[in-house]
């Protein structure tokens, strides 16, 4: 049975789709075999994978709104054993269309449960938001994966993601998880910055990876050649972070399901 994973933090530009694009890849490198779901409108983990967006023909928005299986809308990536549910901008509609549709907040999950049996795991990039996207997201999973940027606000918000996830555990997915919260664009070089890393450690404990994925320029440019920086630059640091990171979270999921 699939790990079904979401990366979410619904502040934008934490690196959350830089996670899922790396941690999929890695992770079906691992000989895992692996879906990501592109649930973000802006589908920047689809054209981040080299995937022209243009010429998509199904996609996750199919999979919310029409009910397609997620069988007719992955597509396959550069990537061996890494498949994709691209995203669209015609997603960018669907929050407002989920809204009067039946049992829209578990709309993914059921989707999901047809495709458990054949990937060992599934990652879901999420939008930067809290609402019937992300929602679905919750739902779904088993665990979260929680990208932080190691600055200044780092934490700000982290209580109103915390809120959402008691009442989604309390009324629609019992067994959600915290999974790891994964320190991001890290400048080890600022005071600043290591006292955040102390600061995400004292609140979340031994959630928190040791694998801090630092800033490094490569991993910036990797999307705009359409490549994970396995393929571009697997000797950077970032790709070395990364590849660290899947890892532990292979290891996490088969503890999880043991
Ligand atoms: P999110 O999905 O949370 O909005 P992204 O993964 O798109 O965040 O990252 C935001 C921006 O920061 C992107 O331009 C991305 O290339 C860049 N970025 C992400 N992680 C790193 C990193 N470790 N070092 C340098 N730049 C990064
Ligand atoms: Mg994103």
């Amino acid at each position: 049975m699939a790990n079904v994973f979401a990366i979410v933090n619904q502040k934008g530009g934490v690196g959350k789709t830089t996670t899922a694009i790396n941690l999929a890849t890695y992770i079906a490198m691992e000989g895992q075999r692996v879906l990501l779901f592109d649930l973000d409108p802006q589908g920047n983990a689809t054209s981040g994978l080299g995937i022209d967006r243009s010429q998509v023909e199904l996609s996750t928005y199919d999979v919310l709104i029409e009910g397609r299986s997620i069988g007719d809308c992955q597509v396959a990536t550069q990537v061996e054993g890494l498949s994709l549910v691209p995203a669209t901008l015609d997603l960018a509609g669907a929050e407002l269309q989920l809204m009067s549709m039946l049992s829209r907040e578990t709309l993914l999950r059921h989707a999901l449960e047809a495709v458990r049996g054949i990937f060992d795991v599934v990652l879901i990039d999420a939008p930067p938001s809290l609402g019937l996207l992300t929602l679905n997201a919750l739902v779904a999973v088993d665990a979260l994966l929680i990208p932080m940027q190691t600055e200044y606000y780092a934490l700000e918000g982290v209580s109103q993601l915390l809120r959402t996830v008691e009442l989604v555990k309390r009324q629609l997915n019992p067994s959600l998880e915290i999974g790891r919260v994964l320190l991001t664009m890290h400048d080890e070089r600022t005071r600043l910055a290591r006292q955040v890393v102390e600061e995400i450690r004292n609140y979340f404990g031994e959630s928190v990876s040791p694998f801090i994925v630092p800033r490094n320029i490569r991993l910036t440019e990797a999307p705009s050649h359409g490549l994970p920086i396995a393929l571009y630059d697997p000797k950077s640091r970032g790709a070395i972070a990364y590849q660290s990171i899947a890892k532990e979270i292979i290891e996490y999921g088969k503890a999880r399901t043991r």
